[in-house]
Parts: C-alpha cells; structure tokens; sequence
C-alpha cells in the first residue's frame, strides 16, 4: 500500500510539474504545493546498454500512401555518419530544387526515444536540425518534463528537406526519403518511436484517419512502440491540447523506464 501511495503522490506531483513547466493555469502555488514540487525527483533510471541493432522488415503499403522502403539489410548497419555522408547533397527527389539546406537529424546512436516530426519548415532550413524555433523550446520543456533532454533523444522527420511554401511531400518524395529514415531507426534502435506531426503518424503507422483517432495509444512498428502525438508548433497554436500531449509524453516515460 505504501508503495502504491508514494506512486500516486509521485504521478500528482509530475502531472503538476508538467503543468508548471508548460505554462497550464489554474495551479494555486501555496507554500505547500510549491514545497510538493520541489521535492527530490527518484533517481534517473540507468543507461540502457547498446543493444543489437535490429534488422527491419519491409513494410507493406500505407492505405493511401507512400510504400515503406526499408534499406538493404547490408546497409542496416551502417554507422550514424555514413547515412550524413550519403544524404549529403542528395538529389534523390525534386525537394532538393528549392532547399536552401538538408536537415538530416541528430542524436546519439542507441537513443530510447526518437521523434519524428513531418518536415522541416524555415527555422529547421536556417539551424540544420530539427525541432527549432518557438517550437524547438516547447518541446525542450516537454523532454524536461519527463526528465530528458534533447541531447539523448534523436529527432528527425519523414523528409529531410523543406518543401517550396511548405507544402506536404507527395508520396515519391516521402517514397524515396524514407529509405533515410529506415536507415537511422535501425541504426538508433530506440526502445520507443513517438511520431509528432499527421503526416509522420500516417507514414509509420498506416492508418490514414485524423490524428484525433488514433493518438493516446501505443501502436507497434515493425516490433518497436511507437506513439502518435502532438507537434510542438501544433501546441502552441492549441494550448488546449497540452494536457493529452502529457498522457503521451507520459506513457513514453513508462516505456523509457
Ligand atoms: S527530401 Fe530526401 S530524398 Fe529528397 S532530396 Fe531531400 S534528402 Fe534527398
């Protein structure tokens, strides 16, 4: 019982951090609730050790969409930087005419947790990685509020150069690049895979229907865990929509642990 109680006051007092931290009202930080969320944090959970780099599998056709092309099982594992070295200046498909720079990802090999977000937009052209801007910070604070950091997680997203005005990729786009992506997964082998964006969702998972349908659960690629969440930029424009973005970034850190 005294068990169950000490997770139960853990979880209040993590929910109450994240509403903290991503800026959610309605918290009245009396002395003893502010005494509550500065208590000690259990100890982080140890590193995984490097696993076995997984073999993946082809996948079949998205309904709808663009057919997964996993890489050759030769070239699976291929170290992190050979997969840069191959996307460096890569023409592979009509993206590359108007981008100003390849956004390929980052992190470290043997990651648990990768995110991949759609596509890059301007901020993402201009840095070269990732989840930056306004919407980079956000989920900074998110990764913190479930005691990660953005330097253990690998992020990247479904096509690795930005579309002219932002539109979505078509299908022989995200045909071709995602052989890209197969390539880091396998080389990362996370313990857990969460998709941040609609077009990301739809990719890995296969099921075209909104979002809204099929967030809040696990879903399994190729073996691996995978979630379907909220964007950062989506968030901010729908602060409305933290709080089931927290039950996600939650059940991530279940999986983590
Ligand atoms: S989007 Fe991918 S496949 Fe297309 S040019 Fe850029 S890196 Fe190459």
């Amino acid at each position: 019982m005294k068990q169950e109680i000490r997770e139960l006051l853990e979880t209040a007092r993590n929910t109450l951090r994240f509403h903290e931290r991503m800026g959610l009202g309605g918290i009245p930080l009396t002395g003893g609730i502010e005494r509550f969320l500065t208590a000690a944090a259990p100890p982080p959970s140890p590193p995984r050790p490097p696993g076995p780099v997984a073999a993946k599998q082809p996948a079949s056709t998205t309904p709808g969409g663009a057919l997964y092309t996993p890489a050759p099982a030769a070239a699976i594992n291929l170290p992190l930087s050979e997969i840069y070295q191959d996307l460096e200046g890569c023409t592979g498909c009509p993206l590359h005419e108007n981008r100003r720079r390849i956004v390929p990802g980052c992190g470290p090999a043997g990651a648990r947790l990768f995110i991949i977000e759609d596509q890059p937009a301007a901020a993402e052209e201009e840095t070269g990685r990732p989840f930056a801007g306004e919407a980079g910070e956000l989920l900074d604070k998110m990764l913190k509020a479930i005691d990660l950091d953005r330097t253990a997680v690998y992020l990247t997203s479904i096509v690795k150069c930005r579309p002219a005005e932002d539109r979505e990729p078509n299908r022989a786009e995200i045909r071709t690049c995602l052989n890209f992506l197969a390539r880091q997964i396998a080389a990362v082998n996370p313990v857990i895979i969460c998709t941040m964006g609609p077009l990301a969702a739809r990719v890995l998972t296969g099921n075209n229907q909104s979002l809204f349908r099929f967030r809040g659960r696990l879903h399994d690629f190729h073996t691996i865990p995978l979630i379907p969440s909220f964007h950062p930029g989506f968030l901010l424009k729908n602060p409305e929509m933290k709080k089931g973005s927290w039950a996600d970034l939650q059940l991530i850190r279940k999986k983590i642990d």
